[in-house]
């Protein structure tokens, strides 16, 4: 493809993309994802879910700014893929990650995702799902599981839900805003008690769910189906790496880089600054995420906009981007290794 000929829309120049959120109904969910994201909140039910960057058939993120307004990003990936994606392009037809912000007012249920050792459990089209947390609001009481403590196996885990004494054999972390939460695919986990969270996961929406706390579901008046065979395919015994993440400082100036996640599917930073530092990365999209404070990128000349709650897409091509901050700023800046 020649970079000439830029009237043609399949080869104009891309530009940062910002998308707006895809609010889903949860049964678990608040209201307080409105004091997070300036788009409003639906209805007066409980939203658990918005979906800040999705490529999925039922779920497309739209873009919401410039000419490609409207578009979806899977569209996006169709026509621009060389321009997003950079060096990436030739991996992947859709995009590899699925953002969200989750509003746990309630306990999720205890689930599991599959990992790419259990192709037969995961649907055609779809992969395995390992994810992380970054928590951006806790409350008194607020729980986070991740992992089975030590010792548990599949005969005394089973007994447990039974019995419902499940919470006994997870690890347990008491969340407080800026911890990083690592899930890899076979974790055993759940989160809730009015704890507000960032996540980031594999494009994939393959959950086992294992115990569900009893949940009536008000839409169906019924307790919501479990998966158990297929969760305890999936469960990973044993040692891992799940759990709180130990952020890493790469750099203190001009801005602090903290490296709080770095698996094989993604990695995630944080970057606490102000004035002027640059962000993106040549040949290669970056994802940014407003977490607290604000300003702007700059590319080509033109300023844009980044507030709490916004999700930018810097594609491939923009490359590296000046960051002008209006005093404090924390941001999450995400790569695909
Ligand atoms: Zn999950």
């Amino acid at each position: 493809m020649t970079r000439d000929g830029q009237q043609t829309v399949g080869k104009a120049h891309l530009y940062p993309l910002r998308f707006d959120p895809i609010y889903q109904y949860r049964l678990w969910g608040g209201r307080r994802l409105s004091g997070l994201l300036s788009a409003p909140l639906p209805g007066d039910g409980p939203v658990g879910e918005a979906w800040v960057l999705s490529d999925r058939t039922d779920h497309q993120s739209l873009v919401a700014n410039g000419p490609l307004k409207g578009q979806a990003l899977g569209q996006v990936m169709e026509q621009f893929r060389e321009q997003l994606m950079g060096k990436l392009s030739s991996r992947f037809r859709r995009f590899p990650l699925l953002l969200k912000f989750l509003d746990a007012h309630e306990m999720l249920s205890v689930q599991v995702h599959p990992s790419d050792a259990h192709p037969d459990l995961i649907p055609v089209g779809d992969t395995a799902k390992t994810e992380a947390w970054v928590v951006i609001e806790a409350a008194k009481g607020s729980h986070i599981y991740a992992g089975l403590k030590s010792g548990t196996t599949a005969g005394s885990l089973r007994q447990s839900l039974g019995d419902g004494t499940i919470a006994d054999h997870l690890l347990s972390i008491v969340p407080k805003p800026g911890d990083a939460v690592f899930i890899p695919a076979g974790t055993v986990h759940t989160l809730g008690n009015d704890v507000v969270v960032f996540e980031i996961q594999q494009n994939s929406d393959v959950t086992f769910r294992l115990y569900d706390w009893g949940h009536i579901d008000p839409e169906t008046k019924e307790l919501r189906p479990l998966q158990m065979d297929q969760a305890f395919a999936c469960i990973k015994f044993g040692a891992s790496d799940c759990g709180l993440a130990e952020p890493r400082v790469e750099i203190t100036t001009p801005v602090e880089r903290e490296r709080l996640f770095d698996c094989h599917v993604f990695v995630l930073w944080r970057l606490l600054g102000k004035n002027l530092f640059t962000v993106g990365a040549a040949a290669e999209p970056r994802v940014l995420v407003g977490i607290e404070g604000s300003g702007q990128i700059m590319h080509d000349g033109t300023p844009y906009a980044v507030g709490k709650g916004d999700i930018w897409l810097l594609p491939a091509e923009a490359g590296e981007c000046a960051f002008q901050s209006s005093g404090e700023v924390t941001l999450l800046e995400i790569a695909i290794p």
